[in-house]
C-alpha cells in the first residue's frame, strides 16, 4: 500500500447522518479494501491504483480540528464515516488517536465505528468519553470469506474479541453486521454471527444488505473471478431477484428476537 501526507483545511463536517452531529474522517481511501466498499462512490474515487492501494493522511487534521472545536456547538462526532479510522496506516501515524485526545479535553461525545482491532489501542481514551460508543463491523467469522470480502481488515476473531475488550471496558458497544453479502451469507451463518457478537458483548446490532452503487459491481466480478458460485449469487440477487434479502431480513430480526439482542433492520 502506497500513502501520501496531506493537509487539511476543515476537521469536521457536518453530518446528516442519523445519531451524528458531526463526521471526523482523518484518512482519504481505506486499505481494507473490501471487495463491496461503498466510499468510491461516495467519493467518486477515480484514482489510477485499485481502491485499498492507496490512501490520503490528513497529517495536520489534529491541529485543525482542535481550532474547529473552540468555536462548534458540542454535537455527537462520527468516528469515520467514509473510510476506517483505524486501517493499518493508524497504527504508525496515531491520527485518530490524536484527534480523540483533541475530543477528549473538549468532552465531545463520540461514535467510532471500524473493521480493526487497533481501535482496542486506544480503549485507554474511549473509555474517559462521558459519552461514547463503539461499533464493530462483522460479515463472516471464517477467515478465508473475510480475506475474500475484507483483504486488509482484522479478521473475525480478532474483532470479536475486540468488541469484548472495548465492552468490558464499559465501552457500550455494537455491531454492524453488514452488508449481507449472497453467495456468503447465509441465514445459518447470519444466525451463527448474531449469536458470536451478542456473546461477545454487543449491546445491539445493525444490519444491513449488499446494494448496488456506481462502480460496485466491476469491483465485485474482479474480486470474485475464482469464486464463481458466489459471484453469480450476487449477480442473481443484485439484478434478478432480490428476495434473498427479505429472507435474511426476516432470518435476523428472528434470530435477535431468540436470542435477545437489539436489533435494528437497516433496510
Ligand atoms: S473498511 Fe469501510 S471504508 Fe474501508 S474499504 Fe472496507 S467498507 Fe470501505
Amino acid at each position: 500500500m502506497r500513502y501520501a501526507e496531506a493537509t487539511c483545511k476543515t476537521a469536521m463536517s457536518k453530518s446528516g447522518l442519523p445519531g451524528l452531529d458531526y463526521t471526523l474522517n482523518p484518512y482519504t481511501g481505506c486499505e481494507h479494501g473490501c471487495i463491496y466498499c461503498y466510499a468510491p462512490s461516495t467519493l467518486r474515487y477515480g484514482g489510477p491504483e485499485p481502491w485499498g492501494a492507496f490512501v490520503t493522511a490528513k497529517t495536520n487534521i489534529p491541529v485543525v480540528l482542535e481550532k474547529e472545536l473552540r468555536r462548534m456547538k458540542p454535537g455527537v462526532v462520527g468516528i469515520s464515516t467514509v473510510t476506517d479510522p483505524y486501517q493499518p496506516l493508524e497504527g504508525k501515524l496515531k491520527l485518530t488517536r490524536s484527534c480523540l485526545e483533541v475530543l477528549l479535553a473538549k468532552r465531545f461525545p463520540v461514535c467510532i465505528q471500524t473493521k480493526s482491532a487497533l481501535v482496542v489501542r486506544d480503549v485507554d481514551l474511549i473509555r474517559d468519553f462521558p459519552e461514547k460508543e463503539a461499533g464493530m463491523t462483522i460479515t463472516a467469522l471464517d477467515d478465508e470469506t473475510s480475506a475474500i470480502l475484507e483483504p486488509g481488515a482484522s479478521r473475525p476473531g480478532e474483532r470479536l474479541d475486540a468488541l469484548r475488550r472495548l465492552s468490558d471496558n464499559g465501552i457500550p458497544a455494537w455491531a454492524f453486521v453488514g452488508p449481507l453479502v449472497p453467495g456468503f451469507t447465509d441465514g445459518d451463518r447470519l444466525a451463527d454471527i448474531l449469536a458470536r457478537v451478542r456473546d461477545a458483548g454487543a449491546s445491539r446490532v445493525l444490519v444491513d444488505r449488499l446494494r448496488l452503487k456506481p462502480g460496485l459491481w466491476g469491483r465485485m466480478e474482479k474480486a470474485l473471478e475464482g469464486r464463481p458460485e458466489a459471484l453469480e449469487a450476487c449477480r442473481e440477487s443484485l439484478f434478478v431477484d432480490q428476495s434473498v434479502f427479505n429472507d435474511l431480513r426476516i432470518r435476523a430480526a428472528q434470530v435477535c428476537k431468540e436470542i435477545g439482542l437489539e436489533c435494528e433492520l437497516c433496510y
